[in-house]
């Protein structure tokens, strides 16, 4: 064991569907406007542009169902995406081979400061301020391929307080898993434990305190996550 000169950071670690085994985080990249409902309703052409991604970090992703409204914004806004859990990685990954990196699938949000981004995007600056703040990425438990296979088609669905807000198929994102993973791989190294968010469809919209949400994938079952 190497020694340490202060405290070690906990391993971000996630539940694992029917499995007592943890999977540990290493990276978390996140797609933007992979649907193109949704960015029509940002206000982008949804032709086929290169797809760009923005970080996460590995903790924010929190499993405990529960989201805190966070500081300094007033329209905090929710989005459905699918998680995917790589079990391997590496660099220019061929398309052909990308699936075969892939370990597992999960529910999850990607919880975004809307104004708060909006002042970024329109300053030309980073947008981690908007969607890197603590818990902002609620997830479900992790899927693995072994048990459910791979999905590339199936309803993906939000409700707030049980009205439908987001509604897609996740046969409708531009860039498909096995293309996110290969394209990544040119610019990075991609590696166990790595997580790709692969997009919201269209109806994203703003939350409250005390607003519950539930979140659905066809194959991932389905979540809860409170705002508190
Ligand atoms: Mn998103």
């Amino acid at each position: 064991m190497p020694k340490f000169a202060i405290e070690t950071p906990p391993v971000v670690a996630l539940p694992i569907a029917g499995s007592d085994a943890l999977y540990p985080v290493r990276r978390v990249y996140c797609i933007g406007r992979n649907y193109a409902a949704h960015a029509i309703e940002m206000g982008h052409d949804p032709d086929r542009e290169a797809p760009f991604f923005f970080q996460k970090n590995p903790n924010n992703l929190d499993p405990s169902g529960r989201f805190p409204y966070p500081p300094n914004s007033d329209d905090v806004h929710y989005e459905v995406e699918m998680a995917v859990m790589l079990k391997s990685g590496g660099t220019n990954i061929a398309l052909d081979g990308a699936l075969g990196h892939v370990f597992g699938y999960a529910l999850a949000l990607d919880m975004t400061r809307r104004d708060l981004q909006a002042l970024q995007k329109k300053a030309g600056r980073p947008w981690e301020i908007g969607k890197a703040f603590e818990r902002s990425a609620p997830v479900g438990p992790v899927h693995q391929v072994s048990n459910i296979g791979h999905l590339d088609a199936g309803a993906i669905a939000l409700k707030v307080n049980g009205e439908l807000k987001q509604q897609g198929d996740l046969n409708q994102m531009i860039w498909k898993v096995p293309e996110m993973i290969a394209y990544l791989s040119e610019y990075f190294e991609l590696a166990a434990g790595d997580v790709i968010l692969s997009g919201t469809p269209a109806g994203v919209g703003p939350i409250a305190r005390g607003d519950v949400m539930d979140v659905a994938i066809d194959g991932l079952g389905q979540m809860t996550v409170e705002t508190v």
